[in-house]
C-alpha cells in the first residue's frame, strides 16, 4: 500500500507519450528564426507530404482533428435538420463536431470483435436526413471501409488513431469523400495540436481552405480560424518522416505483449496485418476500471481506451456491444519511447493484476 502511494509520476510508466527529438527542435527553431511563423510554406509542404502518404490528391492543414471534422462536415452540407451517423464507442470530439455545425448526431453501435462501427447497425440508422457518416478506425484497426462506403452515404474517414494503417481497400485516409487526421500530443505523430483534411476532390479541399481562414474574403459569412502554424507543420514534416519507424517500434512492443499476455484470461487485440498499434487494448473477463486502478497503483498508467461512450452521456439505450466493450476494455501503455525496462514493468504488473 505505502510503496504504491510513494511512486511518483516521474517513475510511473506513461500511457502514451510523444516521441520528439533534436530533429523536431531544429526544424521548429529554423521556423522561429525565419520570423515567418504563421501558415506558410511549411504548412503547404506538410499538406503535400501527408496527401502523398495517404494516397490523396491533396490535403488542407487545420488546427486540430476536431476542427478538421467540423470543416469536413460543413463542406458536405451538414447543418440544422441534417443527421450525421457516428459511433457511440469513440471520444466526444465527433459529437462536438456534429453539434458545432448544428447537425443531429445519430449514434450507431460497435462490432464487438473490433470496436469499430457495425455496418449493419449503421444501415439501420440511415434516414432521408442523413448527410454523412464519420468512420474512425479505432485503436489503429481499420473499419470495414468496403461495406461502410457502399451504404449510399458520404463517408468522412476519421484517421486520428490510424495514420499508417491499411486494409484491402487501401491506406487509412484514402477512402471516404474526405479523411481527417489528428496530430494531438498523444497521437501517433504529433504537432502539439493539429489536424489535416485530405481528399481527392479539389473542390471540397478549396472549400475547407476557404472556411479555415476568415481574412480577405470577397463576402461575409461564418468562417473559422482553424489554421495551422508553420512551427507545427515543421514538426509534422519531421514526424511524418519518422512514422514508419514509430509504427515498427509500436508493433515490436505489441508482439512482446501478445506473447506475455497470451496465457492470461483476457482477449488480445485483433492481430490484423494492416493495423497499427495506436492502442494496445485487452478485453478482460471482468471490469476494466478496477484493473486500471490496480495497475495505476503499481505505477502503470492504464485506462479505458474510450473514457465514456456517447450513448451513456446522452442517456440512450440500445448499445449493448458498446456497453460490453466499454466495461471490459483495458488500454495498456504503448509508444515508441517505451523503454525495454518499462515494457517489462508493464508485463509484470499486468500479469500480476490479471493472472
Ligand atoms: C483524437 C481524436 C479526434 C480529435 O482530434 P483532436 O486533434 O484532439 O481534436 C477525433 N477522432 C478520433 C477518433 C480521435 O482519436
Amino acid at each position: 500500500m505505502h510503496s504504491d502511494t510513494l511512486r511518483t509520476s516521474e517513475t510511473a510508466v506513461p500511457h502514451s507519450r510523444p516521441t520528439l527529438g533534436e530533429e523536431e527542435v531544429a526544424a521548429v527553431s529554423r521556423v522561429i528564426a525565419s520570423g515567418r511563423v504563421a501558415q506558410g510554406e511549411k504548412v503547404r509542404k506538410f499538406e503535400e507530404d501527408l496527401a502523398r502518404f495517404a494516397g490523396r490528391k491533396g490535403a488542407a492543414a487545420v488546427s486540430s482533428g476536431t476542427a478538421g471534422l467540423v470543416l469536413a462536415l460543413a463542406v458536405l452540407g451538414a447543418g440544422p435538420e441534417r443527421e450525421v451517423i457516428i459511433p457511440s464507442y469513440v471520444c466526444t470530439a465527433l459529437f462536438h463536431a456534429v453539434r458545432q455545425v448544428g447537425a443531429v448526431p445519430v449514434l450507431a453501435d460497435a462490432d464487438p470483435a473490433t470496436g469499430n462501427l457495425d455496418p449493419e447497425d449503421v444501415e439501420q440508422k440511415i434516414t432521408k436526413k442523413t448527410v454523412a457518416l464519420i468512420v474512425p478506425h479505432m485503436f489503429g484497426l481499420m473499419a470495414d471501409m468496403d461495406r461502410l462506403s457502399k451504404l449510399g452515404v458520404p463517408v468522412i474517414e476519421d484517421c486520428a488513431q490510424a495514420i499508417g494503417a491499411k486494409s484491402g481497400a487501401g491506406p487509412a485516409g484514402s477512402g471516404g469523400v474526405l479523411s481527417v487526421f489528428s496530430f494531438y500530443a498523444t497521437k501517433v505523430i504529433c504537432t502539439g495540436e493539429g489536424g489535416m483534411v485530405a481528399s481527392d476532390s479539389e473542390d471540397l479541399l478549396e472549400r475547407v481552405r476557404d472556411l479555415r481562414d476568415y481574412d480577405e474574403k470577397p463576402d461575409l459569412r461564418v468562417r473559422c480560424n482553424y489554421k495551422m502554424t508553420d512551427m507545427a507543420a515543421a514538426m509534422g514534416i519531421v514526424q511524418l518522416r519518422r512514422l514508419i519507424g514509430f509504427l515498427a517500434a509500436r508493433a515490436e512492443i505489441a508482439k512482446k505483449y501478445d506473447r506475455a499476455f497470451a496465457p492470461l484470461e483476457a482477449s488480445l487485440p485483433p492481430n490484423d496485418p494492416g493495423r497499427i498499434y495506436f492502442r494496445y487494448v485487452l478485453g478482460l473477463p471482468g471490469e476494466a476500471g478496477e484493473a486500471a486502478a490496480a495497475l495505476r497503483a503499481r505505477g502503470i498508467s492504464c485506462a479505458r481506451p474510450v473514457f465514456r461512450p456517447l450513448h451513456s452521456y446522452l442517456g440512450l439505450a440500445g448499445f449493448a456491444n458498446t456497453e460490453r466493450l466499454w466495461r471490459s476494455s483495458l488500454s495498456v501503455p504503448i509508444h515508441p519511447s517505451l523503454s525495454e525496462e518499462d515494457c517489462g514493468r508493464v508485463i509484470a504488473a499486468v500479469t500480476e493484476v490479471l493472472g
